[in-house]
């Protein structure tokens, strides 16, 4: 079989849950598991997780398949749903739906259910994504008090900025201005808003990357938060090569040897999920060693510098992400964020739960 593959820590999960906890201290925590738990399995992860107090997703067959594995907590759906059978079928499995826009109200007015459903009124303060503007709020809010439908109302918004000191001072004041004659619970914060700003803790955390052991802050790595990467994405060599001075290795050739050297050939491609922008120095461990990769990433394969590794050889591990290499370090030097890198492992890459 193919080498590769991606395990996943249910003690790296559990841990991040309880940095959670003791930032939101009385908070209840949602754990968001969209994108099939950021690329580590919907039910590994929420296995692992079943201390969250809520969970929350984009899919409705992912809160279904949630309810069939026996999660009996919270379940919210991010962008509520899209037409009148999604509503009832949220209604029938104890479903939560955000609720961002006129349409979901008429829908909730005017669709018969099988019992209320409890919403999460989601409120615009800047990012200009999804919800309702400061100046429209109260008037949602109240249709939905007035629709039978609707049970609990809780009061939600989402910071575009909160990886930021001051990101959130804005946005926070006006949802605080416009909720203030408006009871109920309150849901403000994402990753970075748990980390970096205590003050928005409110009723429900919404946790997502930290969960996963990768930074929602930048340049801060995720170990100075105190968070254990969950997903150890993982490979052998499968050939080793020694390039002469002036031969190249991959398409386009694009890392030219400058003087004889011996690089390694890793069954990890972009189909795998490995990003194809990761550019020649992007760090990769082979037999537990820091080295770096080479030349061009293509479907299947990628390309590592042995110039220090004299005793590698097919059949030596490689981590292309875990716990030597950060998902944020890999990310950094492709040019995106380790929350896509995480989502992006592919299906074809087998997946185990370890300790
Ligand atoms: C994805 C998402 C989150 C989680 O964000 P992280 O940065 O991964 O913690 C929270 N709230 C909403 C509305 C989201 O879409």
């Amino acid at each position: 079989m193919r080498p590769i593959c991606a395990a996943i820590s249910a003690s790296a999960l559990q841990h991040n849950l309880n940095v959670v906890k003791q930032h939101a201290k009385t908070a209840k925590v949602m754990a968001v598991v969209k994108a099939n738990g950021y690329g580590h399995g919907l039910i590994n992860v929420v296995y692992a997780l079943a201390e969250a107090d809520g969970f929350a997703t984009v899919n409705i067959a992912s809160a279904i398949d949630m309810r069939e594995a026996g999660v009996d907590q919270d379940i919210l759906l991010l962008e509520g749903v899209f037409d009148e059978e999604e509503l009832r079928i949220a209604a029938s499995f104890d479903m939560t739906v955000t609720v961002h826009n006129e349409s979901q109200i008429s829908m909730l007015e005017n669709t018969q259910l099988a019992r209320p459903i409890n919403v999460y009124l989601k409120m615009n303060t800047g990012m200009n994504r999804l919800g309702f503007k400061p100046s429209d709020y109260a008037a949602a809010h109240q249709r939905l008090q007035q629709c039978d439908n609707a049970a609990n109302i809780t009061l939600m918004t989402h910071f575009a900025t909160a990886n930021e000191p001051t990101g959130i001072i804005e946005p926070l004041a006006r949802f605080k201005e416009t909720t203030k004659t408006i009871g109920g619970e309150v849901s403000l914060a994402n990753s970075a808003t748990i980390l970096l700003h205590p003050e928005a803790h409110a009723d429900w955390v919404r946790a997502g990357i930290m969960l996963y052991g990768a930074t929602p802050a930048g340049d801060t790595p995720a170990a100075d938060f105190n968070l254990k990467p969950a997903m150890y994405f993982t490979s052998e060599l499968i050939a080793v090569q020694t390039l002469e001075k002036g031969e190249s290795v991959g398409y386009g050739a694009l890392f030219t040897a400058t003087k004889q050297i011996r690089i390694g050939i890793v069954a990890c491609g972009y189909a795998d999920g490995y990003p194809r922008h990761a550019l020649t120095g992007t760090p990769i461990a082979v037999n537990g060693t820091v080295t770096q990769t080479l030349g061009r990433v293509s479907m299947d394969m990628l390309f590592c510098d042995l110039s220090d590794l004299p005793e590698a050889d097919a059949g030596s591990p490689v981590e292309l992400w875990g716990d030597t290499i950060s998902v944020d370090a890999v990310a950094q030097a492709s040019g995106t964020i380790g929350y896509e890198l995480l989502c992006a492992i592919a299906p074809r890459v087998q997946k185990k739960v370890v300790e």
